[in-house]
């Protein structure tokens, strides 16, 4: 039996059916932009496998750190133990992250990152006589991971619609419509502080994607939003936290998508191009005085404790993605991405099948009304030998940050293909999302 039929019989793939699986192709290796095929083809990765490649896949820098690590210290608990991989680490995230988010908690995935940070926010509020603070407000639009909090934290019209009988119900704020690089419209924040100000005694803490939501919503928002979202946190007594998995390191031009708005947050996760691609590592930053207000509380420890909690290994190629995200000037790359996207597909907006091309930073968006054939698709990737997962609606590229021009106009023209053919008659599947 090959390896692709056992595939299809005994193993999931994310977000798909072990009824007739959508194809999935057999990856070897990869190297550089390239992921390469078992039968030689190589493909270019326009979605930097779910947007955590930044550097590159097997960055030599990384792989070499990850391998010298394995000879001393794969695993040890981090309950009784500490190591230098992790201490390196915490020293080298505190310094890249904004100012004034000192302290850190190491979890194993994105989603596990955000629930951390709601439990921040639950204990902070508790230590300081408001157990009742148990709510968060959200952003329709918003996603904020798979597990059963993080899907009450996303989008409640979403894929998740499924569980909701076993979801703790949250407020949700509109979603931002007021465009990034249009004038600001005071009013596109008038339901976030109409939520806020109806619920404040049950809101512990406000929760978005800061200016990009990404996997519900394809959503460049104004920066304006954060600023005023901050000032309506400071005045209610709740707490801001800005999910930048997706977001962060360089995706949209500044470092951290916050940048666009200078408002810094009580609480953020990172994850995804954390170890840039390699091992699966988030982390939840917050302030010295969320910590302290947490550990002045009942009880004092802070209540989470994953099993592989600062993996060594993970932590190993953290701290050589952080060695390259300080020594390469990616804000001047990923502009050149930004405008090498920008001449190439804004043009797309006349197509009739397109309804809108949003384009910020290493991120490019062309919104159709439907997308074309899982045949097309198929064909359009083989025939270009660019990797695209489009979903929804949308077909979009978040390619590796040291993309150079030819590659972004390989992916530019496998996107112009694909926007340019007719959509599908047939009816939707369940797979309309990542
Ligand atoms: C991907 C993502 C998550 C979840 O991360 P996982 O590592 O997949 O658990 C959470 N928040 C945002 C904004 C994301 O893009």
């Amino acid at each position: 039996m090959t390896a692709l039929t056992y595939d299809r019989t005994h193993i999931w793939h994310p977000y798909a059916s072990l009824k007739d699986p959508p194809p999935v192709r057999l990856a070897s290796a990869a190297e550089g932009v390239e992921i390469v095929l078992a039968d030689g083809r190589r493909l270019i990765d326009a979605v930097s496998s779910w947007w955590c490649v930044a550097h590159g896949h097997n960055h030599p820098a990384i792989v070499e750190a990850v391998r010298r690590q394995s000879e001393k210290l794969c695993h040890v608990m981090f309950g009784g133990f500490t190591h230098a991989p992790a201490v390196e680490l915490a020293e080298k995230l505190i310094a890249f992250v904004p100012a004034g988010l000192d302290r850190v908690f190491f979890a194993d995935s994105g989603s596990i990152a955000v629930e951390v940070a709601a439990k921040m926010a639950v204990q902070a509020q508790t230590a300081i006589g408001h157990p009742e603070r148990n709510r968060f407000l959200a952003l329709k639009g918003g996603y904020h991971g798979d597990t059963s909090l993080c899907m009450a934290l996303s989008d409640p019209d979403g894929m998740h619609t499924l569980f909701k009988g076993i979801m703790t119900r949250h407020f949700f704020a509109e979603k931002p419509a007021c465009a990034f690089g249009t004038s600001w419209q005071p009013a596109d924040a008038d339901s976030l502080a109409r939520m806020l100000d109806a619920h404040r005694g049950e809101i512990a803490a406000v929760i978005c994607e800061p200016v990009f939501q990404a996997a519900n919503a394809m959503n460049l928002y104004h920066p304006e939003y954060l600023r005023v979202m901050r000032r309506l946190c400071d005045e209610t007594g709740t707490l801001l936290i800005f999910d930048e998995i997706a977001a962060g390191f360089y995706r949209t031009g500044p470092r951290w998508a916050r940048d666009h708005a200078g408002v810094t947050p009580d609480i953020m996760t990172v994850g995804k191009a954390l170890t840039g691609g390699h091992l699966t590592l988030a982390a939840t930053l917050t302030s010295a005085r969320v910590a302290e207000t947490i550990s002045n509380g009942t009880p004092s420890a802070f209540m989470h404790g994953p099993t592989y909690m600062a993996n060594p290994l993970a932590c190993a190629a953290a701290c050589a993605s952080l060695d390259l995200f300080a020594s390469s000037d990616y804000t001047a790359n990923v502009k050149r991405i930004e405008s090498a996207f920008a001449r190439r597909l804004m043009p797309l907006k006349a197509l009739p099948n397109v309804v809108d091309v949003r384009i910020l930073g290493a991120v490019a968006v062309v919104e159709v009304r439907r997308l074309p054939s899982q045949a097309d698709i198929s064909d359009v990737i083989d025939t270009h030998g660019v990797w695209l997962r489009p979903f929804c609606t949308f077909i979009y590229a978040m390619p590796p940050l040291i993309s150079d021009e030819r590659t972004i106009d390989r992916i530019a023209f496998a996107i112009m293909d694909l926007a340019s053919r007719p959509p599908d008659t047939t009816p939707a599947d369940s797979d309309f999302h990542e």
